[in-house]
């Protein structure tokens, strides 16, 4: 097993290799059930670091009083606030606080993780959504529109997006309730209503606003790591029979809003910088407001898990971001290129990340061919969409940049049905 190198060695036991080392230190929002209101966290190994105790102990020395002001706050708006000078500074102090040969009677104080309750990370102003997988896309377009060009007219050109529903974003762990709705009838018949028969998933990466913009002000492509502070694994579960009885002429509204569920750690850009990579080649060239200046593609290996009811815990998909056609930066250009005002805590995801190949899909829809080819499982069963009682777990792994393990918040939940 290799070293770890002396500047990426924590004092905390088990945390080099657990995902969560020196690293990485994404943040989250924390109760520890004594009473009191969330608090901000670190999650070190098995643990959260509770940054409002550790500045009160004396263990976050050097920051500035707005930087110690954020520290004490209930979750990661106030920091993002502060933009990203403070951002560097504050996380080069947890990392110093946390690293080897730090531990004194003035320690950085540590939670176990299994014994808070966690919170959402940051408050959701709004919440856009992305079609940026060209695979993903096309595979939609052959199985509803077999007779025609899988890509819309726009889609080369666009970073294509709807507004979702910033109130039911949720933090991971949430019970998912099924949700009830029309769907398309038979011919002459009234539309169908009830439970939804075709509750599914999309594996998708949300990218965090950290700064309120203007009315009229437009991000410019090349700014944008001004204006995202971290990543977080996002599933925007769906209802496709809702859906597609009532997207047009409008696009997605019931079929989407029930649900939203990210990961409860937040990961810094400044944790995965060394995991950017650039998008595909685009043909035709986009416009200039478009124009890519630096890689907003990340490389992780996104793996999708289902659990039926009492059963076991079953790899169904791997995918990765990296080859996504529309950047994060890309998809924030065009979100305000007419001058959309944008607020801490937005959250704009990719849209589902799907591969070419079977078994790389990040949606049941393209995984089952909507229902026509099922999904074995282990245990024998079969699934199309999931069932009540199903657990759906989004994993993302990679190497932090001392080589280390490095696992983004995981996000999951369970499946129930309506009351
Ligand atoms: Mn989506």
């Amino acid at each position: 097993m290799a070293v770890v190198s002396a500047a990426a060695r924590s004092w905390v036991r088990g945390a080099d290799r657990s995902g969560f080392g020196l690293g990485h230190l994404p943040y989250g929002s924390f109760l520890d059930g004594a009473g009191g209101g969330a608090r901000l966290g670190v999650r070190i190994g098995e643990f959260v670091c509770d940054l409002a105790a550790s500045v009160d102990a004396g263990a976050l020395g050097g920051l500035s009083d707005a930087e110690n002001a954020a520290l004490r706050s209930p979750n990661l708006n106030a920091l993002m606030a502060l933009g990203r000078p403070a951002w560097r500074s504050v996380r080069a102090c947890v990392k110093r606080a946390l690293g080897d040969g730090e531990r004194s009677d003035r320690s950085a104080v540590l939670l176990a993780v299994d014994e808070v309750k966690i919170a959402l990370p940051f408050t959701p102003a709004d919440y856009i959504d992305g079609y940026a997988s060209r695979e993903h896309t096309e595979h939609l377009g052959q199985l509803f529109r077999p007779d025609e060009d899988p890509l819309p007219a726009n889609w080369l050109h666009l970073p294509v997006g709807y507004h979702g529903r910033a109130g039911t974003v949720v933090v991971s762990g949430t019970e998912i309730i099924r949700p009830r709705g029309q769907s398309s009838p038979d011919n002459g018949d009234p539309p169908p209503f009830g439970p939804t028969a075709k509750l599914d998933i999309e594996v998708e990466l949300g990218f965090i606003n950290a700064l309120d913009t203007p009315l009229g002000f437009s991000v410019p492509v090349r700014a944008v790591g001004e204006h995202i502070f971290g990543i977080v694994l996002v599933n925007d579960w769906s209802a496709r029979d809702i859906q597609s009885w009532e997207y047009r002429p409008l696009g997605p509204f019931l079929g989407k809003s029930f649900a939203t569920s990210i990961a409860a750690w937040v990961t810094p850009i400044d944790a995965v910088e060394h995991l950017r990579v650039h998008g595909p080649k685009q043909d035709p060239p986009v416009l200039d407001y478009l124009t890519r200046t630096e890689p907003w593609n990340f490389d992780l290996q996104i793996q999708v898990w289902l659990t039926p009811s009492g059963g076991q815990s079953e790899l169904i998909s791997t995918t990765n971001p990296k080859n996504l056609y529309w950047d994060a930066a890309q998809q924030l250009a065009h979100a305000t290129i007419n001058g959309a005002a944008l607020r801490t805590g937005d959250m704009h995801a990719t849209g589902t990340i799907s591969g070419t190949a079977h078994r790389t899909e990040g949606s049941l829809i393209e995984l089952t061919r909507d229902g026509q080819q099922p999904l074995s499982l282990n245990d024998g069963a079969q699934r199309t969409y999931l069932q009540d009682g199903d657990n759906v777990r989004l994993t993302a792994t990679a190497l932090d940049a001392h080589g280390q393990p490095l696992t983004l918040g995981p996000v999951e939940g369970t499946i129930k049905p309506p009351s």
